[in-house]
């Protein structure tokens, strides 16, 4: 017997003829990730990919893996010989670990034959395993519709696989199967969750990051690093580009109307972000932008922020209520460090009444007193360019 997980994909299934080159991408992420764990080897079954481990980091392996984009559930199985005493001991021994840790008083087997050479069919194999589960486990009875624990023995043709849990995955794309995108990654709540899900459908992420240092402080700084690693868990390494935006944001304060300060600070941030995404061969913008959470979220004021740029802008949490928000970023662990109360660079000049409907003629009209070319060179200058990994 050995200690396998199994890797269950789903979209992946649909991709046809591009197929291999999905499954090969995973597979390449989970060595990525499983690396720390001694590089364990990992190997392509029908409609499954295999990884083998030991009972000691078996747990951890799992949940490692689980946050691997493309991966629908992830199960610890035992891997066996095809002899049928070895899949019946194999069978109570899973049914009897299962029920020592969950509270499980129905069952059932699922059996399913991928060798068509084995000679016992699946429903003959699991009414049989069934039987001597009833057999020589107490407390415990066959329900078929809704059983406490399923008891899965997969029949292929190098192996018998047995195994109860399916452990749930995020689901998605493996990373770098659909582009590259840049995260104008604030401080906030919701610009990690989107990042988090645009990453999920295959894009590579980078991430662009304003501050106005030093009216902001190194401590904000910090911040967006941790929550870079924390999304670096489910992103691979990426870069962070750091630009400092404080003489662009005073000459705004000293030139252009009040109320329009957060719309012509939103515009300058999109156009920094267009200029190194084209640097980088990088093909769309992502924001964490809800329609009409704040003043600079209204149609108008995002029709506005979309004028400045050429490059599409994706925004990914665009229907979502906060509370929906927050619950993704309680789930990928990001929220705890998104509301730690350091000042983000919006903060700083922050108009007390912003416009909420701006019109673009007069946000251009206010551009007109400013050379915005010459500030974006000079912010991009001094742009630093940081990585993160997890
Ligand atoms: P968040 O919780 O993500 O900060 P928010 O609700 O506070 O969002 P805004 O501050 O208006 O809303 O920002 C909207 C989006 O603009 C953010 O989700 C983020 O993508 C981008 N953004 C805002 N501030 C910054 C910043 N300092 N650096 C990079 N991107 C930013
Ligand atoms: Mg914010």
């Amino acid at each position: 017997m050995d200690r396998v997980v199994s890797v269950s994909f789903g979209e992946i299934i649909l991709k046809g003829a591009n197929r291999s080159f999905f499954v090969n991408k995973l597979m390449k992420h989970i060595r990525r990730v499983t690396r720390e764990f001694g590089s364990p080897r990992v190997y392509k079954g029908h409609g499954k990919v295999f990884i083998e481990v030991n009972e000691e980091n078996i747990d951890d392996i799992v949940n490692r893996v689980k946050k691997v984009f493309g991966i629908v559930y992830v199960s610890p199985c035992y891997r066996i010989g095809k002899e049928v005493e070895e899949i019946e001991k194999y069978s109570l021994l899973a049914t009897k670990e299962a029920k020592k840790n969950r509270d499980i008083n129905t069952f059932k087997v699922k059996c399913k034959r991928v060798d068509k050479n084995f000679p016992i069919k699946s429903m003959e194999m699991a009414r049989e395993l069934g039987g001597k589960i009833l057999n020589e486990i107490e407390d415990i009875s066959v329900d078929v519709h809704n059983p406490d624990l399923y008891v899965y023995v997969d029949i292929r043709s190098d192996y018998c696989y047995i195994y109860t849990e399916r452990v749930k995955g995020y689901g998605g794309l493996p990373l770098g199967t659909n582009g590259k995108g840049l995260l104008l990654l604030s401080g906030g709540i919701d610009s990690p969750v989107a990042g988090f899900m645009i990453a999920k459908r295959g894009v590579a992420i980078n991430a662009i990051h304003y501050h106005s240092y030093p009216f902001t402080s190194e401590r904000a700084e910090e911040k967006v690093k941790k929550l870079a690693e924390i999304l670096s868990i489910y992103c691979g390494e990426f870069n962070i580009y750091s630009v400092n935006i404080l003489d662009i944001q005073k000459e705004i304060n000293e030139k252009c109307p009040e109320d329009e300060m957060t719309i012509l600070s939103r515009r300058f941030m999109m156009k920094i972000a267009e200029r190194i995404a084209r640097e980088n061969d990088i093909d769309a913008l992502i924001t964490g932008e809800s329609l009409g959470q704040v003043a600079s979220q209204t149609m108008k004021g995002l029709n506005v922020t979309n004028s400045a740029v050429d490059i599409p802008i994706f925004r990914p949490l665009i229907g979502m209520d906060k509370t929906d928000i927050i619950e993704i970023s309680r789930d990928i662990e990001t929220y705890e460090t998104s509301i730690l109360p350091f000042e983000d660079c919006c903060t700083v000049f922050l108009p007390k009444h912003p416009v909420t409907r701006p019109r673009l003629e007069d946000i251009e009209e206010s551009e007109r007193l400013l050379d915005v070319e010459g500030l974006i060179d000079n912010a991009v200058k001094q742009m630093e360019k940081i990585t993160v990994k997890p």
